[in-house]
């Protein structure tokens, strides 16, 4: 019998030889030989006072061994999705599941952990060892394992309570937005309405057998219709249809309403902290967060909130303004915002994204982001030597070395191929960790991107958005792949807090708005010519358009969901409203409809991860600002404050308390002036 290439002990994944048909049996075999292994590992502890030597160190390699397994199936899946492959993938995502929530309530691992953790100084651990068991026993409370067995049950009952009715949310969105469309027979109602929309609502009519144009809430179509559309009662009509979803409101079905939902999903959350010993979900939400605690973030919330609606209001003016000259409207509604504002965006703006891209030829950009990464942290990045094996010959592998000695590798997926999720992403082939017989496990991460590939010989050509996606992924490549902690559980993104884990990556991307570094990774691709002064001039122009708006719906969105969480009790709908219309009542600088639900339809908080969360998007922005301002004052390929990123913050990973790694490289705690000054909302200082 010929051995599993998925289980076979080489460094890196054998794509070439990996099958569908291995996927299970290698599955099976790694999950049971984990369960036998922790009983062992579990029976040394009986008696015998444990250490990290007995205990963190076999659980890593335990760890480590599934991750090698499950992370090469994720990818293939995602990369290489073929009907065999989604079947083995679907089939055994359950028991790896199933597996992980047998250890996170597995009290005897926990006792042993705490056990450990209480002789730290006694061991004299070092602190991302210290780190690791305040994390690990945190996740185990947060788990509800050491409540008294009758909290533990009401507990359980909340859990899976939640999770239904989660489920239910997220499905009366996905049916309100599916069941609503709105055939449009003469087309001149479509008047400004993009080709790329009509085509795609030509399309959805013919499918029903329809004769015209069917349009729908599908973002695309209606982004398209509220950003285009002459026709201002159309975009009345799909504005209405889009904010009342799941809701009494509006044209949808009754059958589909969230109001329950919404106070059950609070009330629960409430009573799930409470029974953990917190005051609501938002102590519980930030306990596992670099903010730390509720009064941070509403501190941070409205610190923000202050700063930037002055500067919305302003920006809101203008477009009234505008909106009456231009087009006569002199009752500027929420669904003619988004019109008139492409319109004047146009207006001072002109530059598409088009426009840039034979400025952006990818071997270009991919060697600037190199000369970037190298400048600043003293490597070099080269193709890969040591026989890295691929999945798709658009493939390519790379080698990080620093010193000549080597530090990392990775591989670039960047074009977009049948069979290959959408989007942009980093992965995890291999953590860097210590092994037991001293040796450096060597980190290898995944970059994945979707780009165009080049036609007729030309090379694929990328607009300016595609060029900041690759500098964001590649960001946490690095983060991942410059870490220089010794336990899988620290090392590189794992174990970094949800609302600092976009530090690197959102930071990278300030590289992508320098005209020093655009210089560096643009160049026409025919003529070789920089990319012009007015062109470049226009673009780092319309980065700021509409900033302090935008800046403020985010602020919306993050008040309302981290005061829902603060409400304490039972939570009646009425408390429901009272919050969404205090928060508006700060943050709108444009009146919001009485009809407008958009919290029926708010799956982030209520279907997906972020309940109590949704501040991390402007926590992480604020993070990146300030830290790169940093390197601005320095000069932006300083080394030496590249150097003292890297060792303070990059390499770190999850081995220290975020804000602490913040402190030691800014010297001080985190300031939102960075953010406001790249946004434009506040003038710099004169000199
Ligand atoms: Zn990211």
């Amino acid at each position: 019998m010929t051995a599993n290439p998925l289980l076979d002990p080489v460094t890196l994944p054998r794509f070439k030889a990996i099958t569908a048909v291995d996927i299970e049996p290698a599955v099976s075999s790694v999950l049971s030989d984990n369960r036998r292994q922790l009983r062992a590992i579990l029976a040394v502890q009986e008696g015998s006072l444990p250490t990290w030597e007995t205990l963190m160190a076999p659980l890593d390699e335990l760890e480590d061994r599934l991750s090698k397994v499950w992370s090469t199936v994720s990818h293939l899946n995602a990369v290489n999705n073929t009907p065999q492959i989604r079947e083995a993938y679907e089939k055994c995502q359950p028991r790896i599941t199933e597996y992980y929530t047998e250890m996170g309530q597995n009290r005897e691992l926990f006792e042993a952990i705490g056990r450990l953790a209480a002789r730290t100084n006694e061991l004299q651990l070092d602190p991302s060892q210290r780190k690791i068991l305040k994390d690990y026993l945190l996740e185990f409370r947060l788990a509800g394992v050491d409540l008294p067995a009758e909290k533990k049950a009401r507990f359980a009952e909340l859990e899976s309570t939640l999770s239904s009715l989660s489920n239910r949310f997220s499905n009366n969105v996905l049916d309100a937005t599916m069941n609503w469309s709105s055939l449009v027979s003469d087309e001149a109602r479509l008047a400004g309405v993009p080709e790329i929309t009509r085509q795609g609502a030509a399309e959805a009519a013919r499918r029903k057998g329809l004769e015209g144009w069917l349009l729908t809430l599908d973002l695309p179509c209606y982004m398209g219709v509220m950003t285009n559309a002459d026709n201002r009662e159309l975009r009345q009509e799909l504005y209405t249809a889009y904010v009342t979803r799941a809701s009494d409101q509006g044209p949808h079905d009754a059958g589909l309403d969230n109001r329950e939902l919404i106070t059950r999903i609070l009330t629960s959350r409430g009573e799930l902290a409470q029974l953990l010993g917190y005051r609501h979900y938002a102590d519980v939400s930030t306990a596992r967060k670099m903010a730390g605690s509720a009064e941070r973030v509403n501190a941070f919330l409205q610190e923000l909130t202050d700063l930037a609606v002055p500067a919305a209001q302003q920006e809101y003016q203008r477009l009234s303004e505008f909106a009456k000259e231009a087009y006569g409207i002199t009752d500027l509604k929420a669904w003619d915002i988004s019109y008139c504002s492409e319109k004047l965006r146009q207006q001072n703006y002109a530059v598409s994204q088009e426009e840039l891209r034979p400025y952006f030829p990818l071997p270009r950009v991919r060697e600037g982001l190199f000369e970037v990464a190298s400048r600043l942290y003293g490597i070099s990045i080269t193709p890969d030597t040591g026989g890295m094996e691929t999945w798709d010959e658009s493939v390519s592998a790379w080698n990080i070395h620093r010193d000549g000695t080597l530090l990392a590798r990775f591989y670039l997926d960047l074009f977009t191929r049948e069979g290959k999720r959408g989007g942009a992403w980093m992965a995890e082939c291999r953590s860097r960790r210590k092994l037991a017989d001293g040796s450096v496990q060597t980190p290898v991460a995944y970059l994945v991107c979707n780009f165009a590939a080049g036609t007729g010989g030309n090379p694929s050509l990328l607009t300016h958005n595609e060029v900041t996606t690759l500098f964001h992924e590649f960001g946490h490549g690095l983060h991942h792949m410059l870490t220089r902690e010794s336990h899988l559980r620290s090392s590189g993104i794992n174990g970094v807090a949800w609302d600092a884990v976009e530090l690197p990556s959102q930071l990278m991307e300030n590289w992508c708005w320098d005209p020093q570094a655009i210089a560096l990774i643009s160049s026409h691709y025919q003529s070789g010519e920089a990319l012009p002064d007015a062109l470049l001039t226009k673009m780092l122009a319309a980065r700021n358009f509409q900033a302090a708006m935008a800046t403020v719906r985010q602020l919306e969105f993050a008040l309302i969901d981290f005061r829902f969480h603060q409400v304490v009790g039972e939570v009646e709908e009425a408390k429901v409203f009272e919050v969404v219309r205090s928060v508006q009542a700060l943050t709108s600088v444009y009146p919001v409809p009485e009809f407008n639900r958009f919290q029926n339809s708010f799956s982030h908080i209520f279907a997906g991860g972020y309940a109590a969360g949704y501040y991390s998007y402007k926590w992480a922005e604020v993070l990146s600002a300030d830290v790169f301002s940093a390197f601005s004052a320095s000069g932006i390929f300083n080394p030496e404050t590249g150097g003292r990123f890297l060792e303070l913050i990059l390499s770190r990973g999850g081995g220290a308390d975020p804000l602490e790694l913040f402190k030691d490289f800014m010297g001080r705690e985190p300031q939102i002036e960075a953010l406001l000054l790249q946004d434009g909302l506040m003038r710099p200082k004169a000199a």
